[in-house]
């Protein structure tokens, strides 16, 4: 069994404020800690199921934020930034499936930590065909793309929700209950990490009734940009790409990658 696993920092255990997220801020050193010990007990408990071939994406902001010397010997890790096209370095069709650990809600939603989709600073929205998606679905289509369910979604309970809306069969495991963008109910993560581990022999047991991710295309992405300037930056011809208003564009493709390329 081989499992790709796409880590954020926003949905891990203990993990509330802006300034647990960026390097340079004083409380990121400490959730760096809480971020490798949670990644560590996915893999341990993957490990124990009996996964063959385990890669684990730091996908939070630069990705370079586990912390090298602590992590998990029974792993591969990428870390550094990849290109939307390259978002999950090594995955195949021989991945049996996906977790996406430490997600968040997206863009717009009430009651959620650190909602967002992609970058808090850039966007305010975000739609695919006609439908507003957040990095739950954008993931999730990638690995659909190589034909990889996703098998077990974690973050607040907002994170849990919107993975049953946009997946159906997956099973979901709340970190902490959501009181507002920057406040919520915690569990320790101590508790985090076992109950992990038992949501996850829950999720490969369940696999066969997850189905991968996939929407037909031809695809339309809008992206709804913070500022005019965000959008005065970016190049639109007319046809693939339209500037719908001062900060609205819209992007068409036959293929999806090439289209998350282009406009994300
Ligand atoms: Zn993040």
């Amino acid at each position: 069994m081989n499992i790709y696993v796409s880590v954020d920092m926003e949905g891990i255990a203990g993990v509330v404020l802006r300034e647990q997220l960026s390097k340079g801020e004083a409380l990121y050193n400490e959730a760096r800690h809480l971020l490798t010990a949670e990644v560590n007990a996915v893999v341990e408990a993957l490990v124990e199921q009996g996964a063959k071939k385990i890669i684990i994406k730091d996908a939070h902001g630069s990705g370079f934020n586990f912390i090298p010397e602590l992590l998990h010997p029974g792993a591969v890790y990428c870390m550094g930034a990849t290109p939307v096209a390259r978002r999950f370095p090594g995955l195949d069709s021989g991945f049996d499936g996906a977790i996406l650990l430490g997600y968040h809600a997206m863009a717009g939603t009430g009651q959620a930590v650190r909602d967002h989709t992609m970058s808090s600073l850039s966007y305010r929205n975000i739609e695919l065909n006609g439908k507003p998606v957040g990095e739950i679905t954008l993931d999730a289509l990638l690995f659909g793309l190589h034909n990889v369910p996703v098998l077990l979604v974690t973050g607040d309970d907002a994170t849990c929700r919107e993975a049953k809306q946009c997946l159906g069969e997956v099973t979901t495991y709340a970190t902490k209950e959501a009181l507002n963008r920057h406040a919520a109910l915690i569990k320790s993560p101590k508790l985090v990490r076992e109950e992990l581990k038992q949501s996850i022999g829950t999720a490969l047991s369940q696999r066969p009734q997850c189905k991968p991710l996939k929407l037909e295309g031809p695809y339309e992405l809008m992206v709804d940009l913070m500022t005019t300037d965000l959008a005065d930056s970016r190049k639109v011809d007319g046809t693939h790409s339209i500037r719908l208003d001062g900060c609205r564009i819209l992007y068409k493709d036959q293929d999806l990658l090439s289209l998350l390329s282009r406009g994300l």
